[in-house]
């Protein structure tokens, strides 16, 4: 089936055509139609499925066929979704999708200054993505109004549910027109999840695809326990065995992505690194020398490629593990897209383990252990790790608790340590910030 086969209109699939996709994923497939009908909608599917393009196509394309407004525009579709990521993602796809159809989105979450997403509210918009907790707070203030919206969409119920936001979401249903079209996802149907559903929605629409094609699912996943300073050695002799052709190697800083494309670089593989640093230009030539694979390394920050579209690719390897454990579903998703094959490779140092247990609970697996690689981590490295850990915290030094828990967009000041020096640490001069 094609895009064009879903009767979507020429300004969304023009979009489509300029992000390079060239079919409808599974989920597209089903609920488009039905969404396109008005009709309302369970779904059945986990991040990694496209069900964000599922939904977001399809209110578009209804959004654009309403009468343009000459004066104030009005919130008429509203997306809750649990997590600043998610929301910042569902935003670019909006902004993506509908970058020719001239509706306009707003994105909001907790956690940050309200006032450049008041601002932007007061600007007037067409489609509000949300958080629940921002959201309550902004409609206690007036700065939105939802009388006039027509779609609500409830993603990931479940995770709705698991942290604790079905109350807030309540709330947010007694305020919204009864009179709407509802579509709720979720990656899986509990009978506490279904119960909320049979609450929201009216003859709903049934679609479901396997949980096979979920990203954490179908991508074979590697750990590697690796000390920090070894980290670029096991990376380059990946990179000179066979299995790897191209690679997307992903770096919590845009410092820590420039080192790794010179080191790589420096042992005769070409690299190139793209991050919030470089500009607009130079990004574009990176990534596309990357997808005609001039350039066989792309590394990157999570936020740098978050753009990043890029067909058949094989092989993504997280130089190092993300703090945000969906940061972890979403790079891996870089690979295997849409049921393809793919491998994710992490690199962990003893100071990342808490981050592998976060994301090992997130995708309910563990993550296989490669055991057999030349630069092994011994017991003695985890134990000097972990009692590094202690002395920085019982110094309360801003190192113990900000390099183990923050932000990377936080102070890296406590990131150049001594305990692995002798193993590259020259190249730590710079500090590791963002
Ligand atoms: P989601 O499940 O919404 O998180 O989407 C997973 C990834 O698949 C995103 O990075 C999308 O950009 C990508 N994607 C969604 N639909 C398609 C499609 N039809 N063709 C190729 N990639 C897609």
């Amino acid at each position: 089936m094609t895009f064009n086969e879903l009767n979507l209109i020429e300004p969304i699939l023009a979009a489509l055509k300029t992000e390079g996709y060239t079919k409808p994923t599974p989920i597209q497939q089903k609920a488009i139609p039905y969404i396109l009908q008005k009709r309302d909608l369970l779904g059945c599917a986990q991040t990694g499925t496209g069900k964000t393009a599922a939904f977001a196509i399809p209110i578009l394309q209804l959004l654009s066929a309403l009468p343009q407004e000459r004066n104030k525009r009005t919130i008429k579709s509203l997306i809750l979704t649990p997590t600043r990521e998610l929301a910042l993602q569902i935003g670019e796809s909006f902004g993506a999708y509908g970058r020719n159809t001239g509706l306009k989105h707003t994105v909001i979450f907790g956690g940050v200054s309200q006032h450049p997403q008041t601002e932007a509210l007061k600007r007037g918009i067409d489609i509000l993505v949300a958080t629940p907790g921002r959201l309550l707070d902004l409609m206690a203030q007036k700065f939105i109004d939802l009388r006039d919206l027509q779609i609500f969409v409830l993603d990931e119920a479940d995770r709705m549910l698991d942290m604790g936001f079905v109350h807030d979401v309540r709330k947010v249903l007694n305020v919204i027109p009864e009179k709407r079209q509802s579509l709720f996802f979720s990656a899986t149907m509990a009978p506490e999840i279904m119960k909320l559903a049979d609450n929201i929605l009216v003859e709903p629409a049934k679609v479901e695809v396997t949980p096979v094609s979920s990203t954490a699912h179908t991508i074979q996943q590697k750990v590697y326990y690796v000390k920090k300073g070894d980290k670029k050695n096991l990376l380059i002799h990946l990179l000179k065995g066979d299995e790897i052709d191209r690679v997307l190697v992903f770096t919590r800083t845009k410092h820590g992505a420039d080192r790794v494309a010179r080191d790589v670089t420096k042992a005769g593989i070409q690299a190139e690194a793209i991050h919030g640093n470089k500009s607009q230009n130079a990004r574009v030539r990176a990534l596309d020398n990357f997808k005609s694979s001039k350039t066989r390394v792309l590394v990157a920050t999570d936020i740098a490629a978050r753009g990043i579209d890029v067909d058949d690719l094989n092989h993504v390897i997280n130089f190092e593990l993300p703090n945000e454990p969906e940061t972890y579903v979403h790079r891996i998703g870089r690979t295997g897209r849409a049921g393809a094959s793919g491998t994710a490779l992490s690199f962990c140092d003893a100071e990342e383990t808490s981050y592998l247990v976060s994301i090992q609970k997130l995708i309910s697996k563990n993550v296989p252990v490669v055991d057999n690689h030349p630069y092994p981590m011994t017991a003695k490295d985890f134990a000097e790790a972990a009692s590094t850990v202690k002395e920085q915290k019982s110094k309360g030094g801003r190192g113990g608790r900000s390099r183990w828990g923050n932000k990377p967009s936080g102070n890296g000041g406590g990131q150049s340590r001594s305990h692995n020096a002798g193993s590259g640490s020259g190249q730590r001069s710079g500090g590791n910030r963002n």
